[in-house]
Formats: structure tokens, sequence, C-alpha cells
């Protein structure tokens, strides 16, 4: 078993190559860690600047003990690999940060709603719905309309439709292919938020500054923080955060999504177990960014200042926006990143920038 703090010279191993471990590999490459990225795909953003990498599908059993072998702990940037994977990293020996059930609990819907509320800690209302029967009960219970989300593998807006009344049940049920889903109801949000959060190992925990958030079509256009709240909204939203990481015995950053009631209430939509989009801002407004916090906290250091410095407007280059690269490069408050992800595909998140200014109350 490896020591804490991990010295540099160690190893990271992240599970997933995409943007987000480009990103954690750019912050551990600064403390001078070596990064081992395992993804199924080659060529992949992150293993491109990563000093190694294994190809391979994330469960399979010999790259995960070569992985296990080479690292001194263990990470992922996606959601979707295999609970069981971190679980198998486990007992080969490895130290897996954050850990398998935080996962498993987070790519559940119905399993995420079920746990939060046991914690203490409000969503909308919600129905597990596993046939067109139980959607068209749940009317009675929830009201119309109702939101139904498939209870697994969804992100940025797929594996959802909003059901209007309890005679298109059947239809709607089927057009998300007759799967486990969850039904919620609606949020009736006057903002979407966000807030990212870190626990160390030894249990102490740090919160940024919240999120405001903007979607289109279910993916994140936009993000501005740090927000515009009272002091109250933000205490809470700390409350919440320390509430679910404690409640996991969480290690590393985790990115909660929030709704913003018109009584002030907060509500959870989501947790990432991992660092979160509505966190980039972070890159280049606050004292220590999300990703080298995640470095941070798995390895074992302190948790570094969460403080903003600057106000960011954080906007998603998606598909060929990421082609306006030249004329953001001459804007002087503007930053740059680009996820070298290749084919600018409608709907990929090929980079972003951080437009920054002078903190509102500095
Ligand atoms: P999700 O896939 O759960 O992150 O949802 C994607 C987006 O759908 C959210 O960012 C919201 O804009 C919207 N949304 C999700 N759940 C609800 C809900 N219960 N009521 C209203 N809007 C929702």
């Amino acid at each position: 078993m490896a020591d804490f703090p991990l010295p540099p010279g160690s190893t990271i191993g992240i599970l997933g190559g995409g943007q987000l471990g480009r990103m954690l590999a750019l912050a551990a490459a600064r403390l001078g860690f070596e990064v081992c990225i395992l993804t199924p795909q080659s060529g992949s953003p992150a293993a491109r600047i990563a000093s190694g990498s294994i190809v391979a599908a994330y469960d399979h059993p010999e790259a995960l003990a070569e992985l296990a072998r080479r690292a001194d702990v263990v990470t992922f940037e996606f959601e979707n690999v295999p609970a069981a994977a971190l679980r198998q990293l486990g007992d080969l020996g490895a130290v897996v940060a954050p850990n398998a059930r935080a996962l498993a609990v987070a790519q559940d819907r119905l399993d995420e709603k079920t746990f939060l509320n046991g914690v203490g800690i409000a969503t909308v209302a919600f129905a597990a719905i596993d046939s067109a029967a139980d959607l068209a009960g749940a009317f009675a219970r929830l009201g119309a309309p109702l939101l139904l989300k498939t209870r697994r593998g969804g992100y940025d807006g797929k594996g959802q439709a909003w059901v209007m009344k309890a005679a298109d049940a059947a239809h709607a049920f089927e057009s998300l292919g007759g799967v486990a889903c969850i039904a919620e109801a609606p949020a009736d949000f006057r903002r979407e938020m966000a807030v990212i959060a870190a626990r160390g190992r030894e249990g102490e925990i740090a919160v940024y500054p919240l999120t405001e958030s903007h979607h289109d079509k279910g993916i994140l256009r936009r993000a501005s923080a740090p927000a515009a709240a009272p002091a109250k909204l933000m205490a809470e939203a700390e409350r919440i955060a320390a509430t679910l990481l404690g409640s996991l015995t969480y290690v590393g950053v985790l990115g909660l999504e929030l709704f913003e009631r018109d009584d002030g209430r907060l509500l959870v939509n989501e947790f990432a177990p991992r660092v979160h989009n509505t966190g980039h801002w972070t890159l280049d407004g606050c004292e220590v960014d999300q990703f080298e916090q995640h470095i941070r906290a798995i390895a074992g250091w302190p948790l570094g200042p969460t403080r903003a410095t600057h106000h960011v407007e954080m906007t998603n280059l998606i598909g060929d926006e990421v082609n306006g690269w030249r004329r953001i490069s001459q804007e002087p408050e503007a930053r740059l990143w680009i996820y070298a992800k290749g084919d600018a595909r409608p709907g990929r998140k090929m980079g972003h920038v951080n437009r920054l200014s002078r903190l509102r109350d500095a």
C-alpha cells in the first residue's frame, strides 16, 4: 500500500482518456507526478500528454492488473466506467479514489435520488418506473407533466423525455427503449447552479463558490462564477456538499448540479463523482483549480484554497465553434483550453474559453 502523502514521482492512474483526464494529467504533471491512462480509445486526448497509457476495455482483467501494478493511486474521469472495475482494482491492492460506492450510486438516477433523500438532501419528487403502467400511475402521485429519464447511461440530455399526461405513458416508455426509468416532477427552478467540492484523505472539505449554469438541449453551454448569490445560499450549498461527501466517505473532487427555486431552496439534480464541466472556470478564476484539487485530494496532500481571484464566464466550444480559436486568441481576457479531440462533430465538446473580469465585489 502506498504511503500518503504521495511524493512527486509517484504514478496516478486514470480510467478514461477524455478532456477531463487530459486536464487532470496536466495538473498532475505540474506537481511532478507520472500519469498512466487506461482507455479503450487509442490516441486519446489524455493519453497524448500522459507518461504512460494502456489501451484496453475498462473491465479487461490483465489491463486492470497492469494499472494496479503501475499506479500508486487510481482515479477516473468518466462516469460510465464499470463500478466493478474499481472493485477489482481494490481487490488487486490498488488504492482507488473516489470509491466504487460513490460511482455506483451516481450511475443510477433512482439510487442516487434515494441516497440523497436518505441523508437529508432535497431533490424533486420522483418515482421508480419499470413499466408503462408504473408511469401512468406516477401521474396520480406526482402530477403532470413528468420528466422520464433512463436510470442508467443518460448524459448531456440524452435518455430523457417530457411526458404530458398518463395517456402518453406507453409511447414515452417505449421511446426510451422500455428500460428501467425514473419519473421526476418538474423542478420549477429560477436558475440552474452547480457547486464543486472536495474531500481529502483526513476528511477535510473545501467548497468552491457557486456557479450559475446555462444549458441548451441538455448540454452545458455557459457557466458564470462566482454566481451572484446571498450568503445563505452559499451556506446551504456548503451544507449539502459536506453532507454528501461525508456520507460517501468520499476522497476527491465532486460536482453537484443544483436547482435554485423561487423560494430560495436548493434541490440537487444529480452529482458527478469527478471533476465537472461547471468547474472549468476554476482553471483561471481560483487560487487552486478543481483539477489540481482532485490530484491533491487523492494523493493525500492538503486541499488548496478555493477562493476566487476573478469573475469568469466559461463558454464551451461545441462542434465547429472550436474553429473560432483565432478570433478568441486575440481577446486579452480570454483563456483558451482546447482538448485536441480531432474531429469536430456536432454536439461534441471540443474546448472551452474562460473570459476573465474583475470580481464584482473586489
Ligand atoms: P440531467 O441529465 O439530469 O443533468 O438533466 C439535464 C437538464 O435537464 C438539466 O440541466 C435541466 O435543465 C433539465 N432537468 C433535469 N431534471 C429536471 C427536472 N426534474 N425538472 C426540470 N428540468 C430538469
